[in-house]
């Protein structure tokens, strides 16, 4: 805390001591009142004014300083100065007083409570931010929250004063006008606390909830409004049409024919959609084949004079389409026609909210629905490079066609697709430049953790370019070039292929959106709000196309809150949960994270401790000469509880499993730390790490009577 805020905080809690030491509450009780009635109504008819004055400072005070008596005030300045003057008083003096003391926990607590408990704001913020003054009015309405309460937390937030003001003035107005309507008559009253009958209380509460039932009332109407406009069928065909049958679909489809629900599944390209045909599979296929041949260059550190490696880079490929083959019968039409879905090979376009128009092979059907998931992922960004067009490009959805391996590559994009396909390449034997624009590979991470990469890819002969734009591409005689800018620098890169990996832009063109109004973020994904819902109170969308996250395991998940909510959220909706979201990068060394790193603990404002454990002292690390990388956390200080993970190195992906249940469940280090890991394996990192924050975090103080208590037991 600073010294203008300690001085503060001193002055405060000296005047409220002096409030207790001096027992000033004994003015402040219903019989004091009633004893000095007759005297105070003499004052004030001598000095109003004065009376006025005196009783408005008083009861700015008493609320600021968040002392006890604020009701009986409003009763004692009811009793002196009647309905009319006592309210004017009152309401402005307790407003005045609350935002006063909203503003002093503003200054004095916000900074530290944030760092500690931010997360546990942010509920409360989110709820400002979506229903505005209206929670707060709520708030100041319901008997439940007391006055002192919303004060003081709602300085947490970021709630504006003015708003916070205004809003208390008219919120807490009905209550003040029954008190100083009951100080008019204080001789006949006995108890403050008879005041508020159940009768008025209920009132007030539904005075509170009402704006929101309004509101919701209103958002209610609204959607029917927009549904008015589109002809509804009598009758639905279906409970479910969901649009695209990726990860995102497949999962949507299969939780609706689990739940019996009549789903129809639309596919315009192929089942399994990006992750099965040109993403996670693929990928995940390539990695394991460059994998062994960069461990049989490693032969001599593992007492092997050598491996040779011989290879066809075509048959390399081919394995990868056969994985592909392998994995497709989980994903098929038959599997899913098994399980209950009806599955359309064909284009969907939404031509209404509850119609969906399927061209097929064998003309346009239309098929109508009480809902609609829209699954239709995204597709490589292609920037608009001078010259990438007439030169021609690789990407995520054309390198697996790939059957010469390229003598030189240039990947564009330094982010996990970028990454793995350039180590890939390099291990298989390509020369890869690798291009980024921003300062460091996988910018998302931790710069250390960027550092570790690029230090490895280097090693490997990738000639990493960070603070490069790609400028144009241009075809010359000696072949194809990148000309990029480095530090106002132009550079060369010549290249036999280009493989873009600048990100993944989500599919929203071409199947009715625009027509139905649905709208585009900033992010270019389907406008929708925590329910993952459209405009449209039964178009939902999920996976890529509706992000935040690209990740199959995230648009699964989103496809169960999707097609929940879709099909039964007259009855109950829920809110898509984020609250620990992993990923992993699968280059060696492999990046995995759960929950916040440095980078996003910082822009959030959020305090945090690191504990690091390097993977050089692991057992098993050193065992199979896989030392390279560690385990990062971070918890809240003086905390057991964790805020996020990063893990680099072996096995990375696999083993932040624990931290994502531990963030998940809310397990703190010492529960990590007090579970058997089996020896020796990567796992017991995790472990370690925990083990590392206990010894930082051992409570001094006790430990040092436990050092008092050892030494009197050996006399
Ligand atoms: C190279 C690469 C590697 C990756 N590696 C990983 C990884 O390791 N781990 C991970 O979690 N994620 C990974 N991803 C990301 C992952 O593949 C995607 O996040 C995931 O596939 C998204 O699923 P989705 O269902 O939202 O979209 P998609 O899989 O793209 O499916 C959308 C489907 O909708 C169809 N469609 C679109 N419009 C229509 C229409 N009008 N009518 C009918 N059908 C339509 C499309 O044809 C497509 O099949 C990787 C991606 C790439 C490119």
């Amino acid at each position: 805390m600073s010294r203008r805020r300690l001085l503060l905080a001193a002055v405060i809690l000296g005047l409220i001591a002096l409030f207790f030491a001096f027992d000033l509450g004994q003015y402040l009780q219903l019989d004091y009142l009633k004893a000095k009635q007759a005297a105070t109504e003499e004052f004030r008819r001598s000095s109003p004014l004065l009376a006025g004055g005196l009783s408005f400072v008083g009861y700015v005070l008493v609320a600021a300083l968040s002392l006890p008596g604020a009701a009986i005030m409003s009763l004692a300045v009811g009793a002196i100065f009647g309905l009319a003057w006592g309210t004017l008083i009152v309401s402005f003096a307790s407003s005045i007083g609350a935002t006063l003391a909203f503003l002093l926990s503003r200054f004095l607590f916000r900074e530290g409570v944030r760092g500690r408990f931010g997360d546990r704001l942010r509920a409360i913020d989110a709820g400002l931010d979506k229903e505005g003054a209206l929670y707060l009015f709520a708030l100041r309405l319901v008997p439940a929250f007391p006055f002192v309460v919303i004060n003081l937390v709602m300085g947490l937030t970021r709630v504006r004063p003015w708003t916070f003001y205004w809003v208390s003035q008219i919120g807490m107005l009905p209550a003040t006008l029954v008190y100083v309507n009951a100080g008019t008559q204080l001789a006949t009253l006995t108890s403050v606390r008879g005041l508020l009958s159940p009768a008025l209380i209920g009132s007030f509460v539904l005075l509170g909830i009402f704006p929101l039932i309004a509101k919701r009332a209103v958002e209610t109407l609204e959607s029917r409004r927009l549904l008015a406009h589109w002809p509804r069928p009598a009758k639905f065909d279906r409970n479910l049409v969901v649009i695209g049958a990726g990860s995102a679909g497949l999962v949507a489809s299969y939780i609706a024919a689990a739940v019996k629900a009549k789903v129809t599944l639309i596919e315009k390209h192929k089942m399994g959609g990006d992750c099965l045909n040109t993403g996670c599979v693929p990928s995940k296929a390539l990695i394991k084949s460059a994998r062994l041949i960069a461990q049989a260059k490693r032969a001599r550190e593992y007492g092997l004079k050598s491996i040779e490696v011989d290879f066809d880079f075509a048959d390399v490929m081919e394995r990868v389409r056969r994985v592909i083959r392998t994995v497709e019968p989980h994903d098929s039409v038959e599997r899913y026609t098994r399980l209950g879905v009806e599955c359309i090979q064909g284009e969907a376009k939404i031509v209404s909210p509850w119609s969906v128009q399927v061209g097929t092979g064998s003309g346009v059907r239309t098929l109508t629905t009480r809902s609609i998931v829209i699954a239709a992922g995204a597709r490589p960004l292609v920037p608009p490079i001078p010259g990438l067009a007439e030169t021609g490009y690789l990407t995520s959805d054309t390198v697996w066609d790939l059957r010469t391996l390229p003598a030189r590559l240039v990947v564009l994009g330094g982010g996990p697709i970028g990454c793995e396909l350039a180590q890939c390449f390099a291990r298989l034997g390509s020369r890869v430049t690798q291009v980024e624009m921003l300062p460091r590979l996988l910018i998302r991470e931790d710069s250390e953790i960027s550092e570790m990469v690029t230090r490895q890819f280097r090693e490997e002969r990738i000639d990493v370019r960070t603070s490069t734009k790609a400028v144009r591409v241009v075809r010359e005689e000696s072949g194809k070039a990148l000309i990029g800018e480095h530090g106002g620098q132009e550079v060369r890169i010549p290249f036999d292929e280009l493989l873009c990996a600048v990100g993944r832009v989500p599919n929203t063109a071409g199947y009715g959106l625009e027509e139905l109004g649905i709208g585009v973020t900033p992010a270019r994904t389907v406008e929708t709000n925590e329910y993952l819902e459209t405009l449209y109170p039964n178009i939902y969308a999920c996976g890529d196309v509706a992000g935040p996250y690209q990740f199959t395991h995230t648009a699964a998940h989103q496809a169960w809150y999707a097609t929940v909510n879709a099909l039964f959220g007259q009855v109950k909706r829920f809110r898509a949960d984020y609250s620990a979201v992993p990923w992993a990068t699968f280059t060696e060394p492999e990046v995995a994270r759960v929950g916040l790193n440095e980078i996003e603990a910082k822009e959030k404002n959020i305090a945090y401790d690191v504990t690091h454990y390097a993977l050089e002292d692991l057992d098993r690390a050193i065992a199979e000469d896989e030392r390279q990388g560690m385990v990062k956390v971070l918890t809240v200080p003086g905390r057991d509880r964790i805020l996020g993970a990063t893990i680099v190195g072996e096995h990375a992906g696999d083993l932040i499993a624990e931290f994502i249940l531990a963030i998940k469940h809310g397990l703190g280090m010492s529960k990590i730390l007090g579970t058997i890991h089996i020896y020796p394996t990567f796992a017991e990192a995790n472990k370690y790490a925990a083990g590392i924050w206990k010894s930082t975090h051992a409570p001094q103080g006790l430990l040092r009577w436990a050092e008092r208590f050892h030494a009197w037991r050996r006399g």
